[in-house]
């Protein structure tokens, strides 16, 4: 995937769209996610990191409330709408983004001028990068500055998924646009889903003589809404069986006494949540005390328990995964929420080109369409460029 065109291209290209120039430019990247699937709604702990790969948005606000809303991505042209009269269920394809963070603005009783907006992004789209975030958080961090709205970084993450939730109909969580609005370069963003609480954590893979290499497997996430929805309501009936508030409470010596209460499935389900939240655990340790290169291991237990416990993953995704690890990485696992998407795979320097070529060479092989593979690093959260 090429580069979004630069600042002064973008702006450029706004002036011929729009007629006028733009009033700045943002940007917000897409995420990672390092460790912690499914952990999100069970109130426990995940670890993304922001990537080098960012939506931008160039945008001028209007006199009236006209909203023109334009992106570089396919032949779209204009669309079209009233701020006056942001309505949920009426926008469509891409424009829900922008439009749903709109809303969410409105709700919060937040007055929303006419815009222009063009955007331009480099987060491939439906790979389980967060595309979708990437461009809510470049708008709302775009709006937020130009209305002086005032807003503070976690009002800001609820007012994302406010957008993600009540207006696009995708029943996401936080960590996609916390990873986004508080990624650092260098740095994972480990996040506690109860309290929202954060910290940054150093994920300096290079330094290590390391890359994490994104397995993008082009398989569809989009039809994963059913297999997302069962997997809560198991969840849900893991915690209401346990007696817990969520399965955040639930801890390793517990699971023994678990599975006389509850059905297999039920019980694996369960097992899923409660060990990817103690290898999150498990990696911050290993990151502070011995460095990126010692996580492999931990990789690849969470793999193996989306696979089989959580059944989350897909054959594309354990191809990938087990053709990166027997060519030279170190771990490997699938990212995001499953049934699709990305696999990620912390790779030696020296080993970059092996791996690449044994899962392409695997895909081809099974008959699998090509993936597209590429390095990510931790990079800065949203912000303006011009
Ligand atoms: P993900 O967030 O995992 O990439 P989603 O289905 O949540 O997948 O979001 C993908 C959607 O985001 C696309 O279908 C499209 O509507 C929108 N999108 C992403 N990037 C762009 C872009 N550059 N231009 C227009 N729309 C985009
Ligand atoms: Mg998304």
């Amino acid at each position: 995937m090429t580069r979004p065109p630069g600042t002064g291209e973008l702006a450029a290209r706004f002036q011929s769209a729009f007629g006028v120039a733009p009033d700045g430019v943002w940007q917000a990247p897409g995420r990672v996610n390092l460790i912690g699937e499914h952990t999100d709604y069970n109130e426990g702990f995940v670890l993304p990191f922001a990537i080098d790969k960012a939506a931008r948005v160039a945008v001028r606000i209007r006199p009236d409330s006209t909203l023109r809303l334009l992106s570089t991505f396919g032949n779209q042209g204009m669309t079209t709408a009233d701020a006056a009269a942001l309505d949920r269920g009426t926008a469509r394809g891409w424009t829900k983004y922008p439009l749903g963070v709109l809303w969410a603005l409105q709700q919060r009783g937040l007055p929303v001028p006419g815009l222009d907006i063009l955007l331009a992004s480099d987060v491939p789209r439906g790979a389980g990068l967060s595309s979708s975030h990437a461009i809510e958080c470049a708008v709302i961090t775009a709006l937020n500055e130009l209305t002086a709205a005032g807003l503070g970084v976690d009002e800001m993450v609820l007012a994302t998924r406010q957008a993600e939730n009540d207006f696009v109909g995708a029943p996401t969580g936080i960590m996609d646009q916390t990873a986004s609005l508080r990624g650092a370069a260098g740095q994972a963003v480990f996040l506690d889903c109860r309290d929202r609480s954060f910290r940054l954590v150093p994920f300096d893979a290079e330094s290590a003589g390391l890359v994490t290499l994104v397995i993008d497997t082009k398989v569809s996430h989009s039809h994963s809404a059913g297999g997302y929805a069962a997997r809560r309501a198991s969840c849900e009936l893991g915690s209401e069986v346990l007696g817990v508030k969520a399965l955040r409470d639930v801890e390793l010596e517990d699971l023994a006494e678990a599975a006389g209460l509850l059905d297999d499935k039920t019980f694996r389900r369960v097992r899923h949540v409660v060990t990817e939240n103690n290898r999150v655990l498990q990696i911050l340790e290993l990151l502070g005390s011995a460095g990126p290169a010692a996580i492999g291991p931990v990789l690849d237990a969470s793999h193996a328990s989306m696979r089989d416990d959580f059944e989350i993953s897909c054959a594309e995704l354990d191809l990938a995964v087990r053709a990166a690890r027997s060519a030279g990485a170190l771990g490997a696992r699938m990212t995001g929420g499953g049934f699709g998407g990305s696999a990620i795979a912390l790779t030696p320097v020296a080993a970059q080109r092996q791996v690449r070529a044994a899962v392409e060479q695997a895909f081809g092989a099974a008959g699998f369409a090509p993936p597209d593979i590429f390095t990510v690093r931790p990079a800065a959260g949203a912000l303006r460029l011009a």
